[in-house]
């Protein structure tokens, strides 16, 4: 079968990691999660005081920054998952937590953060046979991908869900809060200069609101095959 190129971008939480994941592990394909790449930029800036108590971002220092600055995914043979390595360490619990989320729309809104992370995309994903998941992937990543999906969901539907992922981290927030952070992340990502979210015209709008995983996963799979066949 031909090797192709996965593009899946969308809102945030519509559920294109566990997809891209899925598909992946289904395909045999690199999953990259670039949302990953710019939270873990988000994380360096936290932990190196260059956003204050306030959330105010110092911008410039973070440019500097950005040469010591090293992102990349390691895939565990254990447990058959990537990990996200940030300068040689796993940060996949601290990137995923309320603090990154309300600061990372800021930090990957700078160009010179999204020049950094995107060269990166486009050289780990080159030679094709991966899933990617984002906001500009179909759009600017790689406008060429064969495949781009563009996943929509309720806005209480994936509330419901990111506030699961919380709390069974021991992270506990009300479905309002966790509702109000998730849309003024889209609002940012949708409103940003830089390669701003947006549908490619290209893209399939898959909307699981009310679809399973299994039935997701099917439904692209089988989009997948009949794709094949017209290629
Ligand atoms: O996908 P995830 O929710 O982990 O993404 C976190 C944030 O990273 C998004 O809200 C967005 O600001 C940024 N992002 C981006 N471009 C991508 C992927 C994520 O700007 N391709």
């Amino acid at each position: 079968m031909q090797k192709i190129t996965i593009a899946i971008d969308g809102y945030s939480s519509c559920g294109k990691s566990t997809l891209a994941k899925a598909l992946a592990q289904r395909l045999h394909y690199n999953y990259i999660d670039t949302g990953a790449m710019y939270r873990a930029v988000t994380l360096y800036a936290l932990q190196n005081n260059l956003i204050d108590d306030a959330n105010t971002l110092n911008t410039q220092a973070l440019i500097l920054e950005l040469l010591n600055i090293e992102v990349e995914f390691y895939f565990n043979q254990h447990t058959k998952t990537s990990e996200t390595i940030l300068n040689g360490k796993n940060i996949d619990n601290e990137i995923r937590t309320m603090r990154v989320n309300d600061n990372v729309s800021k930090v990957s809104a700078i160009k010179e953060v999204r020049d950094k992370m995107v060269a990166l995309q486009r050289q780990m994903g080159k030679k094709k046979a991966v899933v990617l998941d984002g906001r500009d992937i179909g759009t600017h990543v790689f406008p060429k991908a064969e495949l781009k999906l563009f996943m929509i969901a309720d806005p209480e539907v994936r509330a419901k869900r990111r506030q699961d992922e919380f709390s069974s981290k021991g992270q506990y927030y009300s479905l309002a809060e966790v509702e109000m952070s998730l849309l003024k992340r889209d609002m940012a990502d949708i409103s940003r200069e830089e390669s701003p979210l947006t549908q490619a015209d290209d893209a399939i709008i898959l909307d699981n609101s009310d679809l399973s995983r299994e039935d997701q996963l099917e439904y692209v799979v089988k989009l997948i095959n009949d794709m094949q066949v017209m290629v």
